[in-house]
């Protein structure tokens, strides 16, 4: 059994945050360990309300943890503040460096809700340089590259960007919130050439549905931890959110959920 650590924050209703990992992760055959950065009130409609944790006891949980259990693989999500930021990438000094990690940027919700501060982005890319993939989807990487991300030409500068400028080995821009075709890019560098492949998306009508970002992280990281190269745990874990979406469904008022296995 390989354990994947999740730090990530609490969403009550299960469709996102550490609830919503730790499920994905069971249901991709690993044992999800979970750290929580923040405490949020949220229904499927919206987040209410938003605390952090505090940042020495964010530190104190990956230290302990990591003293004690090696994780397979780490996926990082909601982290909301500067200072949990910061703690995060000291608690994570002790781990191995081939251990992959799978960096989520959560910047806001759907609803627009922030979900890290803005004076944490700085901190932010001190992480992108540690994590194997970071996946943004096309609002999170406009606002982190300030590169418009409407068109194929735009996604592939602000992937550049990412890798060249910003110090992240590969990158994974996310189009589900575009309109038209879903399609993803993976960017990585390879013998230090970047390279760009559109990876086609279906569009799967579901509706509005939860925590897709935080469902696909979750998956990828529980396929590298599980030896998988990243093109192929990118591969999986889209097919295991396109899935999802298939038979997502209804548990409250507001979004959908994803149907897991
Ligand atoms: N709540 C938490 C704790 C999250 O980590 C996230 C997304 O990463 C969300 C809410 C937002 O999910 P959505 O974008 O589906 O609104």
């Amino acid at each position: 059994m390989h354990t994947v650590l999740t730090i990530a924050g609490s969403d009550p209703t299960g469709g996102a945050g550490l609830q919503a990992d730790l499920q994905v992760l069971h249901a991709c055959g690993v044992h999800g360990a979970g750290v929580v950065t923040a405490l949020t009130v949220q229904d499927t409609v919206r987040v209410h309300q938003s605390l952090p944790a505090f940042p020495n006891v964010v530190l104190d949980q990956i230290r302990v943890l990591l003293r004690d259990v090696k994780p397979a693989a780490v996926k990082l999500g909601m982290l909301g503040t500067d200072d949990i930021v910061r703690n995060v990438l000291l608690g994570l000094g002790t781990l191995d460096p081939d251990v992959p990690l799978v960096l989520d940027p959560v910047l806001a919700a759907s609803d627009g809700t922030p979900l890290l501060e803005r004076r944490a982005w700085g901190s932010l890319q001190a992480l992108f340089e540690r994590a194997t993939i970071v996946t943004p989807n096309r609002i999170e990487a406009e606002q982190l590259t300030g590169i418009g991300t409407q068109d194929a030409r735009g996604c592939e500068s602000a992937a550049r960007d990412l890798i060249e400028q910003q110090g992240a080995r590969a990158v994974l821009l996310k189009g589900g919130h575009a309109s038209g075709a879903p399609d993803d890019l993976l960017a990585s560098t390879v013998d230090g050439e970047l390279r760009l492949e559109w990876l086609p998306g279906e569009r799967i009508d579901a509706g509005p549905v939860h925590g897709t970002g935080c469902a696909l992280a979750a998956a990828i990281a529980a396929e590298l931890a599980k030896g998988a190269d990243l093109a192929a745990a990118v591969g999986s874990a889209r097919a295991f959110v396109a899935e999802g979406l298939r038979r997502a469904w209804t548990a409250g008022s507001g979004a959908r959920l994803l149907g897991l296995p």
